[in-house]
C-alpha cells in the first residue's frame, strides 16, 4: 500500500543496521501488514474535452488507529509501527 498523503509523516532517513524489525513471536523478518482505520481517499479527476476522465493525484487521510501486525503469525506488532514508519521508504 502507497499513499502519497502519508509522505508528510515519512521523512527520507538513512537506515541504521541493527534496526532490522524481527517479530518476537515467529521471527518473521519479511512480510508485515498495516491495517488503517477509517480511512478516506479522496481522487481529483480532470474531465478532458472528449469527455473522459483524467486521474489527477490523490489524498487519502487516516482517521482511526494505525495497526501493525506480523504478515506470518498475525501477531500484533503495532509497538514497533513508528519504528517501521521510520524506515520505510
Ligand atoms: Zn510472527
Amino acid at each position: 500500500m502507497d499513499t502519497p498523503a502519508d509522505t508528510k509523516s515519512r521523512s527520507h532517513r538513512t537506515p541504521s543496521p541493527g534496526m532490522r524489525l524481527t517479530c518476537p513471536t515467529c521471527g518473521n523478518d519479511r512480510d508485515f501488514v498495516e491495517v488503517a482505520d477509517g480511512v478516506i481517499l479522496t481522487t481529483h479527476y480532470v474531465q478532458n474535452e472528449d469527455s473522459s476522465f483524467s486521474q489527477d493525484g490523490d489524498e487519502s487521510q487516516i482517521l482511526g488507529e494505525i495497526r501493525f501486525f506480523c504478515g506470518e503469525c498475525n501477531a500484533d506488532l503495532t509497538r514497533f509501527h513508528q519504528r517501521f514508519v521510520e524506515m520505510l521508504f
